[in-house]
């Protein structure tokens, strides 16, 4: 199927886009065009015109500086997954960025993309919730005219395919604290054969000291309307040794802060996924742990 027709713009800078944003309403932005454009094709929605930003270099890049690891908006996949910036300082996403997808959809879909669009089967809101992630937004609007604001991972997500980004603003960068070398992060997920997008993902960063858990992020995706995070379970492993007893204790209370809107479809139930949650955060400590290669 072809999409409606619609207009073409190609930015070539943040505050051109901002403004064809602003003068078009409806208008939407086009990153790698992975979710949009299957959207359009599919007739599933119509917009009047599509502002290219993929030549904007500003909203690429990966750098880390004072213990902060940037990324562009419009950095891929795959620039992430070969990046030894990320890998050596949030191995979590280095992984998860190379079990996304296929290689086309790796080497279009951008980091931007993907949290923009906040499809709840995608990995990486997940993950940057743990990695305690801020996004940076720019917009004309209001108070903020001309101006830039930050808001975290935890605030971002709305509900599916809804986040906190006004109509005319733009996400620019992505920022998280690196790992230091007492925290362990994994992220664990059940994929779905045909697509790769998460079934039931789970992410977690664990700090530890002297044996003990002094800090814990913990959330799963895939089948809630947000990433949620597991506070339950993160209190659960505060103060405790990580040995297998406590993880099982600990990741078996993921069902309590699932709350009931919990996603099932014809591949795998709601009650399917409510129990896969439980093994996959259990998977992603042992794999964070270092447990799962002794047992
Ligand atoms: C076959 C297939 C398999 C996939 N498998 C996975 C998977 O395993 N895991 C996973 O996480 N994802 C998966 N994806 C999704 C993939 O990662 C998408 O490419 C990505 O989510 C969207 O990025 P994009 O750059 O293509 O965004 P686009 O499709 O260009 O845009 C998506 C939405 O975000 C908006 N947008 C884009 N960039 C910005 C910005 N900087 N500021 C504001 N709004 C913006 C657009 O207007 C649009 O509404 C898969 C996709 C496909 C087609």
């Amino acid at each position: 199927m072809f999409a409606t027709e619609f207009e073409y713009q190609r930015a070539t800078s943040v505050s051109e886009a901002i403004q064809l944003l602003s003068n078009n309403p409806g208008a939407k932005i086009l990153a790698g065009g992975h979710s949009l454009l299957p959207m359009m094709k599919l007739r599933l929605t119509s917009i009047p015109m599509l502002i290219d930003i993929g030549g904007i270099n500003e909203l690429r890049g990966i750098s880390v500086e004072n213990n902060i690891l940037r990324i562009g908006a419009l950095t891929t996949h795959a620039e992430i997954a070969e990046s030894y910036d990320v890998k050596d300082n949030a191995g979590i996403l280095w992984e998860t960025a190379y079990g996304i997808g296929d290689p086309q959809v790796r080497n279009r879909g951008t980091i931007g993309g993907n949290i923009s669009h906040a499809d709840p089967a995608s990995d990486l809101p997940t993950v940057l919730k743990v990695m305690d992630a801020k996004f940076t937004i720019q917009g004309t609007g209001g108070l903020m005219r001309g101006g830039s604001r930050v808001v975290s991972a935890d605030d971002f997500f709305i509900g599916p395919f809804e986040t906190d980004l006004g109509e005319n603003e733009i996400l620019t960068a992505i920022e998280m604290p690196v790992l230091m070398a007492n925290q362990h992060a994994e992220y664990a997920k059940m994929a779905h054969p045909a697509t790769s997008f998460a079934v039931v993902g789970a992410g977690v960063v664990l700090t530890v000291e002297d044996d003990v858990c002094t800090a814990a992020r913990v959330a799963v995706g895939g089948f809630t309307p947000v990433p949620t995070r597991g506070l339950t379970v993160e209190q659960a492993l505060i103060g405790k040794v990580l040995n297998e007893e406590n993880i099982a204790s600990a990741t078996i209370l993921i069902h309590g802060d699932l709350g009931s809107d919990v996603f099932g479809d014809v591949f795998a139930s709601a009650e399917y996924r409510q129990a896969m949650a439980a093994i996959e955060l259990k998977h992603a400590i042992f794999h964070a742990t270092g447990l799962a290669h002794h047992n």
